[in-house]
């Protein structure tokens, strides 16, 4: 099992060097699992009202699967995605990743695993609109402590991946949706991250850009990243190699294959 700091600092192809390697301790779960939610709840209270978005969520995301999420709006899709990413917490249960229970982490672990190990993509691109292509890509990798000359690598690196390069000076506003997009899975991936989770990724592209987002996603699951991806596409849907649906907040589906 490795540890959350070992996870925070480990690239997807050293990681599964490590699992080749390492052997589980008798409480530790199989080395295949790096994923693992138990007995999951999430409520949210506001003022008077009380949404139970995520109950008893049982599920367990191996190193290198590809899992599509898919469920009704309001079926907590979200919210599954947000506490995966470790950007909120549950009401009830327990999350580990990589055998260790994040509730156990303090903010500041907590916030390391998740800009060193977990690149997200959003539906609405999220970048950020005063900084360059180049500038918003680099962004994580500074808030990691990265030496210059590294970043400058990883970022051009990324976005000739994408096939941004020649944007690297524009601003968000300059640029297609599309074309924000590719530069928003760069920012995911410039920091090689063991998980990367997209929420809609395609949900506001046409299918031309659509479907080159998809096939870079495919590409870093060929390269042993693990994705969780949300999305209503049954086409996208199909290129995971798990279905899970969720229906009320609960899993009803979950098949491999
Ligand atoms: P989905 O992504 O499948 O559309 P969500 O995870 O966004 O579903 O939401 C699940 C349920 O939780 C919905 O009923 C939603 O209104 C509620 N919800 C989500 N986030 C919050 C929040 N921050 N405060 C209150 N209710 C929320």
């Amino acid at each position: 099992m490795q540890s959350t700091e070992a996870l925070a600092t480990t690239s997807p192809a050293s990681a599964a060097t490590s699992a080749a390697t390492s052997s589980p301790g008798p409480t530790a779960v199989p080395e295949a699992t790096l994923l693992e939610l138990t007995r999951i709840a999430k409520t949210f209270h506001t003022d008077d009202v009380e949404t139970r978005a995520l109950s008893n969520v049982e599920l367990s995301v191996g190193k290198g699967e590809f899992v599509s999420i898919s469920g009704p709006s309001g079926s907590g899709k979200s919210t599954l995605l947000a506490i995966l990413g470790l950007l909120d917490v549950p009401s009830e249960g327990e999350y580990r990743i990589g055998g260790e229970n994040t509730a156990k982490l303090d903010s500041v672990r907590r916030a390391a695993l998740r800009n060193r190990s977990i690149g997200f993509i959003f539906q609405a691109f999220n970048l950020i609109g005063d900084l360059s292509v180049e500038e918003n890509v680099e962004l994580p990798l500074t808030y990691r402590g990265m030496p210059a000359g590294e970043r400058k690598r990883r970022v051009a690196e990324a976005l000739d991946g994408v096939s941004m390069v020649h944007r690297a000076r524009h601003m968000p506003a300059q640029l297609s949706g599309g074309q924000q997009q590719r530069v928003a899975v760069a920012r995911a991936i410039a920091g090689d991250p063991l998980i990367l989770l997209a929420d809609e990724p395609t949900g506001n592209l046409d299918s031309k850009n659509g479907d080159a987002v998809m096939e870079l996603l495919e590409q870093m699951h060929a390269k042993g990243a693990t994705i969780c991806m949300v999305t209503h596409n049954p086409d996208y849907a199909r290129k995971a190699t798990r279905v899970v649906h969720l229906f009320d907040g609960r899993v009803v589906e979950d098949r491999r294959g």
